[in-house]
């Protein structure tokens, strides 16, 4: 027998209305501000990554799903900015307007150990604003992904803030941390001591214990920030206060790819567990566009894993689903009729299934059950000649017999009614 793949996942019915109800509100709350959905190919060429990740990012070192096709490198996304620039650049968006917002939404790959929370293909929901430096967009980014999440009715999050400064600021800062950390090397994890050689920022995100208390002891301050990039920090910081939107600063949150610079943040969600506590992440790379050949211009963005919202979301009612209505024809001219019934009350916009295996009145009845249908509507050819048909409100049991043409507004009627007697 099949399995699926180590680390995926099937989505099925029941669950993914869950997942349209996430879908949904952040459709609306997306357009509300004015971004628009940009869907980009989940193949790209590896290079894309490597360039703008860059090639000491763990993802990039480890953990991309690589296809070889005769001369050329493919990748699986394993994020989506890389992609969205790419195609902002590609489509000469960025000639046709100075400032775009996209939001998007879909699978990414990642070879990791899976575990609760950490899949090889997740779902990310997020969104990029290109073609700004200004640090309003910032504040509107994170009050942006702050809505979303009140919006999927998650609380119990904090937002983790912080400005990495320019790329000089980086540097520096990379510089005294390489001076800090040299004598302390031995004490660190395995992973970070390659992180020193590779990416000696990502030090400061790892999750060990050990690493943690020597992190704790170099009393990391913004300090390394030029007067640019304190008075853009400062700005953000004022923009979120204003909206009465609550975060820390945490001077140890770096990200860990090579685009990110000023600002970056995080919401962290302690009933996600200490090794995945992210709901979601981003930041700005102002750099990117540029790198990859495109205008020199600003940009930020985030995403949140889909599958993690889900867990902070925590168990709730499955989602209602209208009520459905189940044709059954008894006689071979019925049959026939009921294929045009049935398409009359879908094109009605109500939910209508009927018995596609001849089953007897009673089997049918027994499958209208399984399926909770709300209405059994029942059409035989004797009905048929007197151009009427049997309704069945299985909520209470009361059958009637009314005339086909008045089929749609008579189940209107009925759910409106218990509509009503639910609202009472
Ligand atoms: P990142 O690009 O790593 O910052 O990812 C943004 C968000 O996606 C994270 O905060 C997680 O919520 C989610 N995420 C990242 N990697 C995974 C994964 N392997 N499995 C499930 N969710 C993930």
């Amino acid at each position: 027998m099949f399995k699926r793949v180590t680390g995926t996942r099937d989505i099925l019915p029941g669950e993914t209305e869950l997942w349209q109800n996430i879908e949904n509100i952040s459709r609306s709350i997306f357009a509300c501000h004015n971004y628009r959905e940009i869907r980009t190919p989940l193949l790209e060429d590896e290079p894309l990554f490597n360039r703008s990740l860059g090639e000491t990012a763990e993802i990039v070192q480890k953990q991309m799903f690589l296809i070889q096709r005769e001369h050329d490198l493919f990748a699986l996304r394993p994020e989506g900015t890389a992609s969205i620039v790419r195609a902002y650049i590609e489509n000469n968006i960025d000639k046709q307007q100075g400032f775009v917002k996209f939001y998007y939404m879909g699978p990414m790959f990642r070879a990791e150990r899976p575990q609760k929370g950490r899949l090889r293909q997740f779902h990310h929901i997020g969104c990029e604003a290109i073609g700004s430096y200004g640090p309003g967009i910032d504040a509107e980014v994170i009050a942006l992904a702050h809505t979303l999440l009140k919006a999927y009715g998650i609380t119990g999050y904090c937002i983790a803030l912080n400005s990495l400064g320019c790329a000089a600021d980086k540097q520096a800062f990379t510089a005294s941390l390489r001076e800090k950390l040299k004598d302390r090397l031995s004490v660190l994890c395995e992973d970070c001591q390659d992180r020193f050689e590779r990416n000696i920022l990502r030090v400061l995100d790892c999750k060990n214990e050990a690493c943690q208390n020597v992190i704790k002891e170099l009393h990391i301050a913004g300090s390394q920030r030029c007067s640019d990039c304190e008075s853009h920090f400062t700005a953000v910081r004022a923009g979120l206060d204003s909206l009465h939107i609550p975060y820390e600063v945490a001077p140890n949150l770096v990200r860990g790819l090579d685009y990110y610079n000023r600002t970056v943040f995080e919401f962290k969600h302690s009933g996600l567990g200490p090794q995945q506590d992210a709901l979601g992440a981003g930041g700005r790379y102002d750099g990117l566009v540029k790198q990859l050949d495109g205008p020199d211009t600003g940009a930020i963005g985030f995403a949140f894993g889909f599958e993690r919202l889900l867990l902070a979301a925590g168990e709730q009612a499955p989602a209602q689903q209208a009520d459905l209505v189940y044709l059954i024809t008894l006689g071979d001219s019925a049959k026939t009729a009921g294929v045009k019934v049935l398409a009359d009350i879908r094109s009605a916009g109500i939910r209508a299934d009927t018995d596609y295996e001849g089953k007897s009145l009673k089997a049918a009845m027994r499958t209208a059950n399984d399926l909770q249908a709300r209405f059994v509507a029942i059409l035989g050819d004797d009905e048929l000649k007197d151009g009427v048909i049997a309704l069945k409100d299985m909520s209470n049991g009361s059958q009637e017999k009314i005339l086909m043409t008045g089929l749609v507004g008579r189940i209107n009627e009925l759910g409106r009614l218990r509509k009503m007697n639910d609202a009472l």
